[in-house]
């Protein structure tokens, strides 16, 4: 019977035994619940339908540390057990004339009673009772080894439930290294199912790199317990996934340890932290993006500001509206710089609002065209609407702005002058707007990066040119606000192709 740590067959092995001991024909086993309800737990010789009616038995059984339970423990004395079974029987419309009640104890605790019942002969004797209290110790120990054992297992249950649904990919390796365990997100992270990984070595399967591709060795913790506080290891790198981009990843190793101090296990617990990595990238670049842009206009103010103060000269009345004029134009570019700021942080928050009405694109686009004509003495605008252009509907003074952004950046990127085209047509369901010029070009492979906030390019004739890389991220969130969309064609050296397209109410 102790041997057993199958909870349902252990009952019924212990009902049937202590039955035959004392030769009844009907027995019970109540079991205190983690509640701490009793509830009955097997049956013998009793219709499943009939049990509810033995409910008096043990319906007021007195709890820990009480007087009354003193007595059921040490003297078998359940108070008013006859007649209670009186009642029982006739509720149940059984004979039952005799019953002795056993109870299971451990460390003064009642965990639960056996009921054995008999339907004719002489009550149960002293020598029953000498017989069952033998067997009632070796049944409480076997009883409670079993529900421990079980609570074991639902325990592993819950445990490796949690560890499969984590959100965090997790992997437990045995001493040597090798994949015991590997959950759900870390197969989603690496590419690899648990099934393929489990009993591989660890960094067959979790290979790192940093950034600049060289391979790196996982984190490890102590081989033997320490007393240092910190026995846990961490690093950060790119995960190398068996399809799709690498991850960035931040691994921690926390050692578990036997009894003698000696490694046994090692968890890892894996997180993807790529969008923390973009992050801090993109804090450090705003930083110093922002810094250059608003070191210039501010050291030029300064400058003219400081000679014009100066007490031992006396300029002329030209030199001073020239300076003055400067200082004007650079405080302009410094509000039109935290302008945009603003912007791109009230877009990163979500709330660009439109003020939106009838827009007539070519007298804007006019607008801007001539703003830029008396800043340029080298290139040539020319300007291509239809007569039947369609007014759109949207915010005039952001559709300004992204036309500016395009037109300015025409003129800033061809550096050795030329045309710069601006036009539109008419699309069904849409106008599509242009703006072109004989510039430097983009790389292809930059195409698709230059709309992303803060994103210069750093390479060949782009080098050397002041910017802060939000113009056509602006462009871009204005447009798709509109529920438009912007896209660019170009090839290096040839010149650049920025369109848009916007729906006609
Ligand atoms: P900024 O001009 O302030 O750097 P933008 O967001 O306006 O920022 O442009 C991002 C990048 O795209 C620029 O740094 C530049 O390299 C490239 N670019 C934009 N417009 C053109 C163009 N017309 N011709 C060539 N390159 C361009």
């Amino acid at each position: 019977m102790t041997a057993r740590l199958d909870l349902p067959s252990l009952l019924e092995l212990t009902l049937r035994s202590a039955v035959e001991i004392v030769r009844g024909q009907v027995g019970l086993i109540v079991l205190r619940g983690r509640d701490g309800v009793m509830r009955v737990q097997a049956s013998y010789g009793l219709p499943e339908r009939l049990v509810r009616f033995f409910q008096p038995l043990w319906a007021d059984l007195p709890g820990v540390g009480s007087d009354e339970l003193e007595g059921i423990v040490s003297r078998w004395h359940i108070p008013d057990l006859q007649m209670r079974l009186g009642m029982v029987a006739a509720a149940a419309g059984l004979a039952l004339s005799q019953v002795v009640a056993l109870p299971l104890v451990i460390e003064g605790e009642l965990i639960g009673v056996v009921y054995v019942f008999r339907t004719r002969g002489s009550a149960f004797s002293a020598g029953d009772r000498a017989l069952l209290a033998a067997f009632a110790d070796q049944a409480a120990i076997a009883v409670r080894n079993a529900e421990l054992y079980q609570r074991v297992i639902e325990e592993q249950q819950a445990l490796s439930a949690m560890i499969e649904n984590s959100a965090e990919g997790v992997m437990i390796l045995d001493a040597s290294g090798r994949i015991e365990v590997f959950n759900r997100a870390l197969s989603r992270i690496t590419g690899w199912e648990a099934t393929e990984a489990i009993g591989r070595h660890a960094t067959e399967v979790l290979v790192l790199r940093d950034r600049q591709g060289q391979p790196m060795s996982l984190p490890e913790p102590p081989r033997q317990r320490t007393s240092a506080a910190e026995s846990r290891a961490y690093v950060e790198g790119d995960v190398e996934r068996r399809v799709g981009p690498p991850l960035t990843v931040g691994v921690t190793a926390t050692p578990l340890y036997g009894e003698q101090g000696d490694l046994v296990r090692e968890i890892y617990n894996v997180v993807d932290i790529t969008r923390f990595r973009q992050a801090e990238e993109l804090k450090s670049t705003f930083v110093s993006v922002v810094s250059h842009e608003l070191k210039t206009p501010v050291a030029l103010i300064k400058g003219y500001a400081e000679t014009l103060r100066r007490e031992d000269a006396d300029w002329d009345r030209h030199t001073i509206r020239e300076s003055l004029d400067v200082i004007a134009e650079e405080a302009d570019h410094l509000t039109h710089l935290i302008d945009s700021l603003l912007e791109a942080s009230r877009i990163q928050a979500g709330g660009l609002k439109l003020q939106p009405t009838d827009v007539h694109l070519p007298r804007l686009a006019a607008k801007v065209v001539d703003a830029f004509r008396t800043q340029t003495g080298i290139h040539t605008f020319d300007l291509d609407f239809p007569e039947d252009f369609p007014p759109v509907w949207g915010d005039p003074e952001r559709l300004q702005e992204v036309l500016s952004n395009l037109v300015s950046n025409a003129v800033k990127y061809s550096p050795k002058g030329g045309m710069v085209w601006v036009g539109g047509r008419v699309d069904q369901g849409g106008v599509t707007v242009y703006v072109a010029d004989q510039g430097i070009g983009i790389p292809p492979e930059e195409q698709g990066r230059i709309f992303d906030r803060f994103h210069r390019i750093e390479t060949g004739l782009h080098r050397g040119t002041e910017g802060t890389g939000l113009g056509l991220y602006l462009v871009k969130a204005i447009v798709e606000a509109h529920g438009g969309r912007v896209w660019v064609e170009s090839a290096p050296d040839r010149g650049s192709i920025f369109m848009f397209n916007l729906p006609v109410r």
